[in-house]
C-alpha cells in the first residue's frame, strides 16, 4: 500500500510504498467523528499482449481532488499522485489478472486525521492507496438487474456531497439497499424530488435509451446538477455516442412518470447503470408503487449497452488504441 502524510505545518511527506497492513490512527481522528473522507475508485487491467493500463486516471485525480476540497482536504498534485499509483501497481504487478473480465482494483483513500474533537478543518491528514483482484462485478454477471424504487430514502440533495465520492454517502444507503432486498430487488433505484425524479442505481450513473416525447431516438442520463456522482464511465458513454452521432445524445431530467408512460406507449429499449466496477450494467425490473415495470432487455446485452461494453473494455484492456488508456 501507499500512504501518504500530511500537515498544516510540514506538507505533504515523502509516499512510501509498504506492505499493506492495519492504519494506526488516533482515537479522535475527524475521520472517524465527522467522516471527514473520501475515496476514488479506478482498475488496472492487463491485456492480451501482456501490457497493464489505467483508464483516464487522471479524471479519477480531479474527481478526488474536488472531493477534497469539499472536505476541507489539502490539495494535492493531482500527476504526482498517478505517478505514486504507477508504482504501486507495478510493485504488485503479478497480482494484476490475466484476464480480459477480471483486473486489480484501485482505492485511493483520503483521510482528516485531526486528533481535537473540534468540528474544524483538519491541519493533519492520511492519503492512502490499496489494491485488489476483482472479477466481475454482479453475482448475476450481465443479467439485467431489478431495481427498488421509493421516495422514502434520499441519497443526494441539493448543496449536499452527492456528488464527491464521499464514504458518507455510501455508509446512509446501506440501509435503503437493505430494504431493496427484502422487496426482492437487487439495488435501489434512487429518485429525487416530488415528482419523483430518476437519478442514479444503486452506485451507479443510469442511461435510459428510449424514443422520446418527441418521437426521437435518444441516450437520456440527468445532467450534473449537484446531486449525481460525475461519473468517469458516465462521461466516456456520453462522448462516445457523441462521436458516434447515430442518435441525440441528452442530459436531461427524467421522472418516473415519464418512464412509466414511455412504458405504456413501448418507447423505452433499454436502461442501464454505468460505473467502473461493471461497466454497464442493464436494468431488467423496476418495482414502484407496488408495481413492476418490466423494461425490455434482449437476452444478453442489447444495445447500445452491448456495443458501450465492447468499445469500453477493448480500449480498457488495449484492444483499441486509445489515448484514454495510461500504461502502467
Ligand atoms: C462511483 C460512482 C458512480 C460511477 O462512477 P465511475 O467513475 O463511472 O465509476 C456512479 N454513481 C455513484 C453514486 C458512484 O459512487
Amino acid at each position: 500500500m501507499l500512504t501518504i502524510e500530511w500537515t498544516n505545518a510540514g506538507g505533504w511527506q515523502k509516499p512510501p510504498i509498504k506492505p499493506f497492513g492495519n492504519l494506526s490512527l488516533h482515537s479522535a481522528c475527524s475521520a472517524m467523528h465527522y467522516a471527514v473522507q473520501l475515496f476514488e475508485s479506478m482498475k488496472a487491467y492487463r491485456g492480451a499482449d501482456d501490457k497493464v493500463r489505467l483508464f483516464r486516471p487522471m479524471l479519477n485525480m480531479n474527481r478526488m481532488a474536488k472531493s477534497a476540497e469539499r472536505a476541507c482536504l489539502p490539495v494535492f498534485d493531482r500527476a504526482e499522485l498517478v505517478e505514486c499509483i504507477r508504482r504501486l501497481v507495478q510493485v504488485d504487478l503479478e497480482w494484476v489478472p490475466q484476464s480480459d473480465s477480471a483486473s486489480l482494483y484501485i482505492r485511493p483513500t483520503f483521510l482528516g486525521t485531526e486528533r481535537p474533537l473540534g468540528v474544524k478543518k483538519p491541519s493533519h491528514a492520511l492519503l492512502y492507496v490499496i489494491l485488489s483482484p476483482v472479477g466481475s462485478f454482479f453475482s448475476t454477471g450481465a443479467k439485467p438487474v431489478s431495481l427498488w424504487a421509493d421516495s422514502k430514502y434520499i441519497r443526494a440533495w441539493r448543496g449536499g456531497t452527492g456528488d464527491c465520492k464521499m464514504g458518507r454517502n455510501y455508509g446512509a444507503s446501506i440501509y435503503a439497499q437493505h430494504e431493496a432486498v427484502d422487496y426482492g430487488c437487487q439495488q435501489v433505484l434512487w429518485l429525487y424530488g416530488d415528482d419523483h425524479q430518476v437519478t442514479e442505481v444503486g452506485t451507479m450513473n443510469m442511461f435510459l435509451f428510449w424514443n422520446n416525447e418527441k418521437g426521437e431516438e435518444e441516450l437520456a442520463t440527468p445532467p450534473l446538477d449537484g446531486i449525481i456522482l460525475p461519473g468517469i464511465t458516465r462521461q466516456s458513454i456520453l462522448e462516445l455516442n457523441r462521436k458516434w452521432g447515430e442518435f441525440k445524445v441528452c442530459e436531461r431530467y427524467l421522472t418516473m412518470a415519464d418512464l412509466r408512460w414511455a412504458l405504456k406507449e413501448g418507447r423505452v429499449k433499454e436502461m442501464f447503470g454505468s460505473g467502473t466496477a461493471c461497466v454497464v450494467s442493464p436494468v431488467g425490473r423496476i418495482l414502484y408503487q407496488g408495481e413492476n415495470l418490466h423494461i425490455p432487455c434482449q437476452e444478453d446485452f442489447p444495445q447500445p449497452a452491448s456495443r458501450l461494453m465492447k468499445e469500453l473494455t477493448d480500449i480498457q484492456y488495449g484492444r483499441t488504441q486509445s489515448d484514454w488508456s495510461v500504461l502502467v
